[in-house]
């Protein structure tokens, strides 16, 4: 569809109130909350909020687009955050939208990797870890995406207009 589906600040409010209900509802309480950003940025920190959880974290990842301009992939990028303290917490990630679900999708594969025995210490040591039990939440999720969020406010398959970028960068000018 060429229609954009439009989302407002006092709408994106309402929908951080009702993600941290459905979190509450289904009676698991995150200890972290992590965004992916920058679009999971302003959803993580309203969640957050709504939730009452003050420990955050931030993953910053983006498509990069390489050579191969038909292939683009989510990577990581720095500044890494502190993931020792994750074991045998429970991590809610915050995004925006789960579109083709890749960013959601490595994001999710790489907290809970940090769960796994196969971790090694600095001398290469295998280490006895606990598991990272990581959620997911999304504002919006569209219906081709490989991954499926735990909790979602709002299902579309149009292009969707966030408060906060829906607008070019201010100038001095305006
Ligand atoms: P993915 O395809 O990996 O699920 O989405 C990666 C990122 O692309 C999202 O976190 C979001 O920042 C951006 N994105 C995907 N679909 C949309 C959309 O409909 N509207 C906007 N504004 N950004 C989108």
């Amino acid at each position: 569809s060429d229609e954009r589906e439009m989302l407002g600040w006092a709408e994106f409010g309402e929908a951080a109130r009702e993600l941290a209900r459905q979190v509450v509802r289904s009676g698991w309480m995150p200890d972290l909350v992590i965004a992916v950003a920058r679009g999971g940025l302003v959803p993580a920190g309203a969640v957050a909020y709504a939730l009452g959880t003050k420990a955050m974290g931030t993953l910053n990842v983006e498509f990069y687009t390489g050579v191969a301009e038909t292939l683009p992939e989510p990577v990581v990028l720095p500044p890494l955050m502190d993931t020792s303290e994750l074991p045998g917490r429970k991590v809610l990630v915050v995004d925006d939208v789960a579109d083709s679900g890749k960013t959601l999708a490595l994001v999710m594969d790489l907290i809970r990797s940090k769960g796994l025995p196969a971790d090694v210490d600095a001398d290469g040591v295998a280490q006895e870890t606990l598991a990272v039990d990581a959620r997911s939440a999304v504002v919006y999720a569209k219906p081709r995406s490989i991954i499926d969020a735990d909790y979602v406010w709002r299902r579309t398959d149009r292009w969707i207009m966030f408060p906060w970028s829906s607008q070019p960068p201010v100038t001095e000018e305006v």
